[in-house]
Parts: structure tokens; C-alpha cells; sequence
């Protein structure tokens, strides 16, 4: 890396150095340690009572009641709209209870670039896309950096498509339950290069234990396509040092996606 510290950092956008502008919300209070908490620090301001969104009702999905193997096999089958369809009714795991909104993925059904966070938090919940609170703002602050953009040649996801409560971290049966939904819309997208963005994403994906640091700057794989890893934006906001690391990843993203033969493998 040539440029110096302060010029990644306002390269990021991150400079002066983001600071949390409200207290903390009460999920953030209440210990949860989830990546997408800091989200929820932003979404109603000092004590304000936020009116929440109607839920909507879930119209409950075939696939949800099928056992693991059987459901993954169907969605496997999946075309796009069964696959929305699908999400927006699941009721495979606990965090269906909890929702407001489904949380799908957002952008490009064609992209190269897939950026694979955690799981939805509270703005997300709302809004039914990911990424839109403080941490998004970040994450499209990233994606500009390296000259992207949501929606073009970009698809974001998440790990879980329901906000887990307090924003914990996803259980393994939730991610296990949503996973198929992840990999079916990897399948169809077929991306050139998946971003895991944080730990959660980085060791659900990858199936073994290990920490961002000890990840990142190798190129490794989800079934079979080139997978890279670096910090989550929630942790970036909080952790200073790491957003110099982080933008050095997005360098490594970019030399990886030139380096990939230019040929888009066929949707499967
Ligand atoms: N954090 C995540 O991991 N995903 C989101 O969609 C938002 C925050």
C-alpha cells in the first residue's frame, strides 16, 4: 500500500472518523454482540419511540416444512420468483417469528461481485433490504472505493434472510435452515467473486473456524467459486485500525476479480 493511513481512510469515506451520533438503542444495550448492532443505534434517535412497521402475515411455504435434505433438493429447483416467493413465506426456523420483513438480497441478479454479510438488524428488518443502516452507509462507501456501485454488477446477501433477535449472531440450525436459499441464489447470480464480509459469513461459508485475520488476503472458495474475506462494516465503524486492513482487502478483491478468466460461468 502506497497512499498513507489518512488517505484510505477518506478514500473510505471515513475521515473524520465515524462516530456513533446517537446512544445506543436498547438492543444495544441489552449485550447483543451481532454484527448488524449498530444499525439499530441509528434507527429511532435518543428515546424516541419508533412506531413499528405492520408485519405483514406469512403465507406459510411448501419447503418450509419439508426435512433439511428434501428442501434443500427443492430449492435447489428454484427459479427466481419461486425462490422470493419461498423466502417471503419461510417458516424453517425460529427467526420467522420475529420478523418484520423478509430480507432477501438486493442488486444485480447477473453480478460479479457478491458481498455476503450476517444477517439483517433492525433497519433492515423495516426496510426489507440489506445493509441500509450506518453499516450499509460504510459498506456503499467501500463499494465506491473500488469504483462499485449497489445494483450494478453488485448483488448483496446475507447469511440469514430474518433478523435475529437483539441482533445475536444466527444459530447454526437458522443457518443451516437458509442456507439453500443462499447457495440457490449464488447458483443463479453466479458471481465471479464472493466478498464474506465478517466472521459470520467468512465461517458459515467456509465451514470451519477461524478468525477474519487469519482469512483474509487468500482467495478460497464456496462451492467452487473464488471467495475472499474481510471485516464486517459494523466492526469497521468500531475499530479504527482495521479499516486500513479492510481497504487493502478491497485492493485484493479487485486484484483477484482482474486476475479471473473473463468468462461468466453459466447460471446453474
Ligand atoms: N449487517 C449485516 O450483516 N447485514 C445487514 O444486512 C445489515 C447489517
Amino acid at each position: 500500500m502506497s497512499a498513507n493511513r489518512d488517505e484510505i481512510l477518506k478514500e473510505l469515506g471515513l475521515w473524520p472518523v465515524w462516530k456513533l451520533r446517537e446512544p445506543p438503542a436498547a438492543d444495544a444495550l441489552s449485550g447483543s454482540t451481532g454484527a448488524a448492532r449498530s444499525a439499530d443505534a441509528l434507527s429511532g434517535g435518543a428515546g424516541a419511540s419508533r412506531a413499528l412497521p405492520k408485519r405483514p402475515p406469512v403465507v406459510a411455504d411448501a419447503a418450509s416444512a419439508l426435512p433439511l435434505d428434501a428442501r434443500a433438493a427443492e430449492i435447489a429447483r428454484m427459479d427466481w420468483p419461486q425462490l422470493k416467493a419461498s423466502v417471503a413465506g419461510c417458516t424453517a426456523c425460529p427467526l420467522h417469528k420475529g420478523r418484520n420483513k423478509t430480507v432477501f438480497g438486493v442488486g444485480d441478479e447477473q453480478a460479479e461481485w457478491m458481498f455476503i454479510g450476517e444477517g439483517p438488524g433492525a433497519d433492515e428488518d423495516a426496510k426489507g433490504e440489506p445493509f441500509v443502516g450506518q453499516a450499509g452507509k460504510l459498506l456503499d462507501n467501500m463499494l465506491a472505493a473500488i469504483g462499485l456501485k449497489r445494483g450494478k454488477n453488485v448483488y448483496i446477501g446475507n447469511m440469514v434472510k430474518c433478523r435475529p433477535p437483539g441482533n445475536r449472531n444466527p444459530e447454526p440450525l437458522e443457518v443451516s435452515q437458509c442456507e439453500p436459499y443462499l447457495r440457490r441464489q449464488i447458483g443463479l447470480i453466479g458471481p465471479k467473486l464472493i466478498v464474506a464480509l465478517g466472521k459470520v459469513a467468512a465461517v458459515n461459508l467456509l465451514k470451519r473456524d477461524a478468525s477474519v485475520a487469519s482469512l483474509r488476503g487468500k482467495v478460497l472458495e464456496y462451492q467452487g467459486t473464488p471467495l475472499i474475506v474481510t471485516y464486517h462494516p459494523a466492526y469497521l465503524l468500531r475499530s479504527l485500525p482495521d479499516k486500513a486492513k479492510a481497504w487493502e482487502d478491497l485492493c485484493f478483491a479487485v486484484e483477484t476479480m482482474n486476475s479471473l478468466q473473463n468468462t461468466k460461468p453459466a447460471p446453474i
